[in-house]
């Protein structure tokens, strides 16, 4: 219980010394600890001092369905007391994994009919790789080994998901595994060179992939990975065409493409998928979690082409199996949870809702590039973000030790609403249940979060 200050205090101190955040700069701990959130409900969180928030980032882009979703809480109960745990191994199953795994063939993209379980985002993503590298040695083409990844890309924490990351900072002081990735330029319309236009930059991109392919040669690449928009390296929306040109090149050069869409899948972008429903691209795997479960429980789920599925389920000959799983590969109570999560989703329309909303959020926001530090809005219906500047015409950054982003939030927090910072830049990924109503609420806060930080 958390009632009185010095419980909570107490309680503060035990996280300090004994639980180590993900992400986090440990200067910034202060001598109170961290903001222990007790409470969630709808939009709104709660912290262990009873100051209720807007969640303006679903817990970590996850919770789409919104937080204290009880029909959640009892499916998971429900199959946790009845059949809380039992290995997919071999050929033993679970009725939620099967229901959800037929559920998801029945959501993607047609020609994605076969789905790989894991914990995560990161894990779906290493796994993916681990399977990539299998398909193809099962081919005779053991030399396609190279990913191509961007930088600023996000893909998670593993080594391999890590190694795919194109963030600079997320990997200071960390090794990566550097002779299985090669990074091209993120697109970033907002700092594109000078006087290009759009679809020449969008020409440069491509081409760059290309001279990549002749650098390295398709013989050694085994696939290109993209987030549809790039989330935590800064929800960068890609020029128009850029992916379906993108996998135009890889077509022709026989490379895998795999659309990492751990936050773009389940609505974000009011569609289950947005790979082919909002970019046209047919990809040959699509990764998803967080909205999978709208984060209630830990699922990742990698989504295979019937013709990749053909390749890896050709038997090993004696004594051989697809080695390659979890513990948690189909975990019985986190499957139940992303059921109910869907069947919520299509009883409430929630895609509908992020269809409608979404515009008007990006419109919304869209007015606060009249304060002078903001240098672009952008993103697209539930994941935007605004960059920071220290100067509009030049779109100079601010120092570091000015935490920009920091400071934004932190006036935002103070005025009941938390967004994400990230370096100079703020990300807001609702719950996708926000109403006209919030953004005009949030969008004041954010007002006034800016004029009280410039
Ligand atoms: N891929 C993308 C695009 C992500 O945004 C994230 C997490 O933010 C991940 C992968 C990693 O997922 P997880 O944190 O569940 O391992």
């Amino acid at each position: 219980d958390l009632d009185t200050p010095e419980r909570a205090q107490a309680l503060w101190q035990k996280d300090k010394d004994h639980f180590i955040h993900p992400f986090t700069d440990f200067s910034r701990f202060g001598t109170h600890g961290c903001d222990i959130i007790t409470e969630s409900e709808g939009i709104h969180v709660q912290d262990a001092q009873g100051n209720r928030f807007i969640d303006g980032i679903a817990g970590l882009w996850c919770v789409n369905v919104g937080h204290g979703r009880r029909e959640i809480g009892e499916a998971m109960a429900e199959q946790a007391t009845r059949m809380a745990y039992f290995s997919t191994f071999n050929n033993l199953s679970n009725v939620p994994a099967t229901l959800l795994a037929d559920k998801l063939a029945d959501l993607a993209p047609a020609h994605l009919n076969h789905v790989f379980y894991s914990c995560g985002g990161s894990a779906a993503n290493d796994a993916t790789v681990r399977l990539v590298h299998y398909y193809f040695n099962r081919l005779g083409k053991p030399s396609k080994k190279r990913i191509i990844s961007r930088n600023n890309a996000y893909h998670g924490t593993t080594y391999m998901a890590a190694s795919l990351t194109g963030i600079a900072s997320n990997n200071w002081d960390f090794d990566t595994l550097d002779h299985l990735v090669t990074y091209l330029s993120e697109a970033n319309c907002y700092r594109r060179p000078e006087g290009m236009s759009e679809s020449a930059y969008c020409d440069h991109l491509v081409q760059e992939f290309e001279d990549t392919i002749a650098r390295l040669g398709a013989d050694n690449i085994a696939a290109f990975i993209a987030e549809p928009i790039m989330g935590a390296g800064g929800v960068l929306v890609a020029p128009e065409g850029y992916l379906r040109r993108m996998q135009a090149v890889c077509r022709k050069h026989d490379i895998l493409l795999i659309a990492d869409e751990v936050v773009t899948a389940f609505g974000r972008l009011g569609h289950f998928f947005a790979s082919e429903a909002v970019f046209g691209v047919q990809p040959d795997i699509i990764n998803c979690a967080k909205g999978l479960s709208s984060g209630y429980a830990p699922l990742g789920a990698t989504l295979i082409s019937d013709d990749m599925y053909e390749v890896l389920s050709r038997p090993q000959g004696p004594g051989g199996v697809l080695s390659t799983g979890f513990t948690y590969s189909g975990h019985p109570v986190s499957c139940a949870a992303a059921l109910k999560n869907i069947e919520i989703m299509e009883r409430e329309r929630i895609c509908d809702n992020v269809l409608e909303v979404g515009p008007y959020l990006e419109e919304r926001l869209a007015t606060l590039s009249r304060h002078a530090t903001v240098g672009d809005v952008r993103g697209s219906h539930f994941m935007m973000c605004l960059e920071n500047v220290a100067d509009k015409t030049t779109r100079a950054l601010l120092p570091v030790e000015a935490r920009v982003g920091d400071r934004v939030a932190d006036e935002a927090q103070a005025r009941g609403l938390i967004i994400r910072p990230v370096g100079h830049l703020n990300i807001i990924s609702p719950p996708l249940i926000w109403t006209r109503e919030v953004v005009d609420q949030v969008v004041d806060i954010l007002d006034q979060a800016l004029s009280a930080t410039t």
